[in-house]
């Protein structure tokens, strides 16, 4: 097959301990997924169905990157989560088996424009601008399901030039992983490659130039990155 211009490189996130790659096809998100967050949103947890975004596959951002603060925004926020990465696709996929969808998991942080999303909101609009913009989505190495610890009762925590942020334990989610990766694959048919950012705990704040951020989820590969000024 021959391209009428170069196509661009395939996205792609490192795996713990392995010269490999894992492509990643497309980043879907949970938003309102921790009964904590979504109360200081504003929200109640239990009023409604799992919401779900997403972010261009090329929003993704290596451990140990240098990241401009975005244009448009004077309220940039993090948001530390559990990643999952589908290693075997599928629709309308039952919650007995989705953990064996599942290849591995790393923690990823979800930039969010806050203020843009405030207004989105407000306005009914999508949040495209908030949500998915360029280096929206740093991510750790993954690790393989089989080699990690158990991704579904872990803590999870955000630091901020050494001051802890976020802190909380994956088993807290409102909705758990199993029943994310059935929820989502009736909206869509999952393919191998795609990543799933499955919400955050109580504790999002804003991240200013010149902010070093590291995070972690107990028995995955850290991942650290830095804001420049
Ligand atoms: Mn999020």
């Amino acid at each position: 097959m021959s391209f009428v211009i170069s196509p661009q490189a395939q996205p792609s996130v490192a795996v713990a301990g392995s010269d490999q790659r894992f492509p990643v096809r497309r980043i879907f998100c949970v938003g309102r997924n921790y009964a904590d967050h979504v109360r200081e949103m504003g929200n109640d947890p239990k009023s409604e169905p799992p919401l779900f975004f997403s972010k261009p596959a090329d929003a993704v951002v290596e451990s140990g990157a240098l990241i401009a603060y975005p244009s448009n925004t004077s309220n940039l926020h993090h948001e530390v989560e559990l990643v999952i990465a589908i290693g075997a696709g599928g629709s309308n996929i039952d919650e007995a088996s989705a953990l064996s969808h599942v290849w591995g998991y790393g923690v990823g942080v979800d930039l969010t424009r806050r203020d843009r999303q405030a207004e989105a909101k407000k306005a009914g609009t999508p949040w495209d601008t908030a949500k998915g913009f360029d280096r929206s989505a740093p991510i750790s190495a993954l690790t393989p399901a089989a080699s990690c610890g158990d991704a579904a009762n872990a803590r999870i925590w955000i630091k901020v030039n050494g001051e802890t942020r976020q802190d909380a334990n994956t088993h807290d989610m409102i909705w758990q992983i199993p029943e994310i990766i059935a929820a989502l694959s009736r909206w869509w048919e999952l393919k191998p490659g795609d990543l799933i950012f499955t919400g955050s705990p109580s504790g999002v704040s804003a991240l200013n130039p010149g902010d070093a951020i590291e995070c972690g989820v107990d028995g995955l590969a850290p991942l650290s990155f830095s804001i420049s000024r």
